[in-house]
């Protein structure tokens, strides 16, 4: 691995020079204070100063919807028209620790081709970032990243530091050499070093997931889950914002007038009643506290046994997201003993004011 230095006047003519290689999705700032990535023409729309966006990247490499393959009576056409070469730009470690654990999921047992193919397609250039009081990727160790990337951004104001994590990344950085430095003075070094111990003393949120797995186990057939599951309205928007949610529907849907059928693919939610409903209109988890057990044993039990990693990258996303305050934190503090109902209470005090 290779670390060059940029001047920060550097980074327009630097993404000006890379976007003609392919496409370049980019945080752009929506409304007051939300982000989200999108493809970027005009780079002064691009906001690096965010936190995170509503959805994960993950969402340009699986699209909420899109079709799989054609079928006709006899055979099938692989349909992989919505995947082509991209460059992302801007994603923090988190989040990049969200993809490598998509990569895990979706070649573990079965390769998935359509993520594959997309992800193989995709150069991620990752950026730093400070935490807010949702960020809880200190406590999952993701909030630094040793890999996942092509190029990764510091930045240390009027500088970055740049890693080279491939060698296609370094090919980015050759099509403008001149804009690189391979020299890193002392007194960057220091500022680097500087800069992430005040990074790492910002975190003032943080979970003991090491002790998770086993609270999950332990406290399976607890009445916390009921009352979690009273709370929840089964918006499934927890799921949907989770860099590492991986759940999808397939939909066969004909074309009418034509002689074959789309087979499409969307993403679905445990959270969402539907979702364990089977033919003949049974549903093995009609309760919502069932479907809440279902997504915290996978996030904090099962990716453990089967990763090595819980499947939280501590992305802070589920906590600004439910509207009713059941997020990673709160279950897990539950877990842990704390009371839920002080959650509400605090949320009705908050509404209130
Ligand atoms: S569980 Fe919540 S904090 Fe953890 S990765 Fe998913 S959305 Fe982010
Ligand atoms: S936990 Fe919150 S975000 Fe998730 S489904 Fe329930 S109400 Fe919606």
């Amino acid at each position: 691995m290779k670390i060059v230095k940029m001047k920060r006047e550097n980074l327009s003519s630097f993404l000006e020079a890379i976007s003609r290689e392919a496409e370049l999705w980019a945080p752009v700032k929506k409304g007051v204070d939300t982000h989200a990535f999108q493809v970027v023409k005009d780079f002064s729309e691009i906001d690096l100063n965010y936190t995170r966006t509503i959805l994960p990247p993950r969402k340009i490499l699986v699209p909420s919807r899109f079709n799989m393959f054609q079928a006709t009576k006899t055979e099938y056409t692989p349909d992989f028209s919505h995947v082509s070469n991209k460059i992302i730009f801007g994603i923090h470690p988190c989040d990049i620790s969200g993809l490598l654990t998509m990569d895990k999921f979706y070649s573990y047992a079965i390769e998935d081709p359509y993520y594959l193919e997309s992800r193989k397609k995709a150069m991620i250039l990752g950026h730093s970032c400070w935490p807010d009081e949702h960020c809880l990727c200190k406590s999952t160790n993701t909030h630094i990243v040793e890999e996942g990337y092509d190029l990764f951004f510091t930045d240390l104001k009027d500088f970055y530091l740049v890693w080279i994590g491939s060698t296609q990344g370094d090919d980015l950085i050759r099509l403008v050499p001149d804009l690189f430095e391979g020299e890193i003075a002392d007194q960057d070094i220091q500022r680097f070093m500087q800069w992430r111990e005040d990074r790492d003393k910002a975190y003032s949120s943080e979970i003991n997931f090491v002790a998770m797995a086993d609270l999950m186990e332990l406290r399976y057939n607890d009445p916390v889950w009921a009352k979690l599951g009273e709370a929840c309205l089964a918006c499934g928007s927890c799921t949907n914002v989770c860099p590492t949610c991986n759940c999808y529907n397939v939909e066969d849907r004909p074309v009418l007038g034509a002689e074959h059928s789309n087979i499409s693919r969307c993403w679905d939610a445990c959270t969402l009643e539907n979702y364990s409903g089977v033919a003949g209109g049974e549903n093995f988890r009609e309760k919502r506290a069932d479907r809440l057990k279902l997504w915290y044993t996978h996030k904090l039990q099962a990716y453990i046994s089967k990763y090595g990693k819980p499947a939280c990258v501590g992305c802070g996303r589920c906590i600004a997201t439910c509207p009713v305050d059941i997020n990673i934190k709160t279950v897990s503090d539950s877990l842990d003993g704390a009371n839920p109902d002080a959650f509400w209470n605090r949320l009705s005090q908050e509404v209130t004011k």
